[in-house]
Order: C-alpha cells, then sequence, then structure tokens
C-alpha cells in the first residue's frame, strides 16, 4: 500500500506525506502520512485529523493511533493524515487561509456550485477519491469548544438514491457498533429539519457515509490548540477500538477508562439552540457535562454593566457539551453546544 510517499509492504509501517496542491509560491502544500500495513489481510481504516488546523488533540491522536509495534498485529490497513489542513495548523486557525474556506464543509457534492471549485474543493475531493479507492471505515477526529467534554457526532443514513432503507439501518447500526467501541459518549447530529451549522451535508464524515457507504463519525476531543493529555489517551484507545471492533486487532474493545461516562441514559442529539434574543454578555448557570431538563435556566444574558435583562431556558432534557467561547453575543447568537433528547429516526430518506 502506498499513499503519497509512504509505501509500507506487508508487516511494515511508514511516515511520508502526499502532495495535494501546488500553492502560487512555487511550492507544494503537503499533508503528513502514516500507512501501517498489516502482516495478514484485513479492512482498511482511515483516519482523519486536524482538518480543523486548530484542533492539537486530533492531530495527536491521530499521529499516536498506530505504531511499528502495532503493526506485527495488525490484520488490514491503517491510513492516517494526522493533518489534513496545514494551511489551517501554520496559524492555529480552524480555516485553511487560501480563500478562508472550512475544509469540512467542502467535500465534493453532486451539484453544481455555480463557478468552477476553489482549492480547499480540489484539495477536499482529491482526498475524498483516496477515501473512495481504499476505505472501509473513517474516523475524522477533531475537537470542540474550550473545556467542552469529549464526545462523538454521528450522521443519520440517508435512503432513496443511494440505498435502500434496509441498507440505510445497517450502514446506521455498524457506525452505532464502531462508535460504541470507540468509547465516548454518542450524540447524533441534527434532525435535518434544524440546520445548526451550515453545509455540514459536504463534511467528511455526511459525504464519505453518504457516497462511499461506509461507516464515518466523528470523535470531538475536548478545546482545540492544545493537546489535552486525557482526551489524547481517549482518543488513542478509541481508535484502538475501532480496530478491535473491525476485527484488525485480536480481542474484544477494551473499556475507555479516559473517557468520561455518558451523562445521561437516552439517546441524545446536537441542538441548534439555545440562544439569546438579545446582544449582552452571558453568564452561565451549568457547565459541560452538567444535565438539566426542560425549562431549567442555561444562562443569563447581562447588560455590559452587569444587570440582569433575561434567562434563557432549556427547551428540551439534556446536557451540556460545551460553551460558547466570548462573554459578548449577539442576537440571535447560539450560546452553547448541547446534547437533547433525541427522538428521530436514525435513518431519513431523501425525500424529507
Ligand atoms: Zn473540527
Amino acid at each position: 500500500m502506498h499513499i503519497g510517499t509512504a509505501r509500507a509492504e506487508p508487516g511494515e509501517l511508514d511516515r511520508g506525506s502526499l502532495a495535494v496542491a501546488d500553492l502560487p509560491t512555487g511550492i507544494e502544500e503537503r499533508v503528513p502520512v502514516i500507512v501501517a500495513n498489516g502482516a495478514d489481510d484485513g479492512p482498511t481504516l482511515w483516519v482523519h485529523g486536524g482538518i480543523h488546523g486548530d484542533e492539537a488533540t486530533g492531530i495527536a491522536v491521530a499521529q499516536d493511533a498506530v505504531d511499528e509495534s502495532l503493526v506485527e498485529e495488525l490484520r488490514g490497513t491503517v491510513v492516517v493524515i494526522p493533518n489534513v489542513n496545514p494551511a489551517g495548523l501554520r496559524r492555529n486557525a480552524r480555516e485553511s487561509y487560501y480563500h478562508e474556506d472550512d475544509p469540512n464543509r467542502y467535500f465534493p457534492t453532486d451539484g453544481d456550485g455555480g463557478r468552477p471549485p476553489r482549492l480547499q474543493e480540489q484539495i477536499d475531493a482529491a482526498l475524498f477519491d483516496l477515501i473512495d479507492e481504499h476505505a472501509d471505515a473513517l474516523v475524522d477526529l477533531h475537537t470542540a469548544g474550550v473545556n467542552s467534554m469529549p464526545f462523538i457526532i454521528r450522521n443519520r443514513v440517508r435512503y432513496g438514491d443511494q440505498r435502500t432503507e434496509a441498507e440505510a439501518r445497517e450502514l446506521s447500526d455498524e457506525i452505532d457498533r464502531l462508535a460504541e467501541a470507540f468509547g465516548l459518549p454518542l450524540v447524533t447530529t441534527y434532525p435535518p429539519e434544524e440546520k445548526g451549522d451550515v453545509g455540514l451535508d459536504r463534511s467528511t464524515t455526511s459525504t464519505v457515509m453518504d457516497r462511499v457507504g461506509i461507516p464515518a463519525f466523528t470523535p470531538e476531543l475536548g478545546s482545540h490548540s492544545v493537546v489535552e493529555e486525557q482526551h489524547r489517551k481517549a482518543g488513542v484507545i478509541g481508535v484502538r477500538n475501532v480496530m478491535r471492533a473491525l476485527d484488525m486487532l485480536d480481542g474484544d474493545p477494551v473499556e475507555n477508562d479516559a473517557a468520561p461516562e455518558p451523562p445521561v441514559d437516552y439517546r441524545v442529539r446536537r441542538a441548534s439552540g439555545p440562544r439569546t434574543d438579545r446582544p449582552g454578555f452571558v453568564r452561565f448557570h451549568l457547565e459541560a457535562g452538567d444535565v438539566f431538563e426542560e425549562g431549567d435556566p442555561i444562562a443569563d444574558i447581562v447588560t455590559p454593566a452587569g444587570a440582569h435583562e433575561t434567562t434563557v431556558t432549556a427547551e428540551h432534557d439534556g446536557y451540556v457539551v460545551g460553551r460558547r467561547e466570548g462573554i459578548g453575543v449577539y442576537d440571535n447568537d447560539r450560546l452553547a453546544s448541547l446534547a437533547v433528547r433525541d427522538e428521530d429516526d436514525l435513518v431519513i430518506s431523501d425525500d424529507d
């Protein structure tokens, strides 16, 4: 197996790089690559880190996901791209600086964008082609907000054009199985009618799941910009548990003792709220991991001089994943990342 300059025969691990673009200054943009080719045959697990360039813990987990000692026991191949977005990393920012694009919103789509693809879209398309050719499962390592708790985002699986409803349920079950093996609290993405983040249908995992038809999910490993050791450990245990669940390593997935327990025992999804209906300073009642019930106060909005303006309450039962960064909020800003009770189906029709 070779990806870019990383070439590994069975039983070998190699580290190299892959050219993904020609830059205006006459040099190539290259992403780092690790190929761990097991001594025996098996599936190919594809691991991305750092598609958001400031998501340091995800990058460290990707770097540590495989090593030379693991290859002897490995069945199949693990391909790791620890930093998918080097232009973001160089300035410790989420976006690449070519056109300030979020690389995780530009994976290829069937639709005509109405203009020729910009550089970030070309890079995403090249990576997608490699994944399409080689991968049997994908883990896309991220981090979320400051002081947020680690969790996994899974998508709802579409049926219609790409697959039957039964096939969608099978893929959905496999995503659950691998995500549970990883061992972080599981949070389903927004319901179709509640768009939380624009462009998520062109994220790595949405596109790969939908168009390649393989299980893919997104661990979110705490804060950005620094490697958080506890979450790094949880991430490495998690990726190796996925290898066990895919029978690439011997044994059953182990307990992820670096990961938090799920705060609630019901199924949860992301929420596009809570939002403030006026500008001001935000003062929270809760922090990451705290459980709330519908109607409980989440945060107060106060004037800059400290007078209470309003209290924002929970619209559902759930728990806090993380809080917004920055004390100042504008009208309709989202205040926190919440996991709320999910009663919607994990598979959805193209017609929905
Ligand atoms: Zn991210």
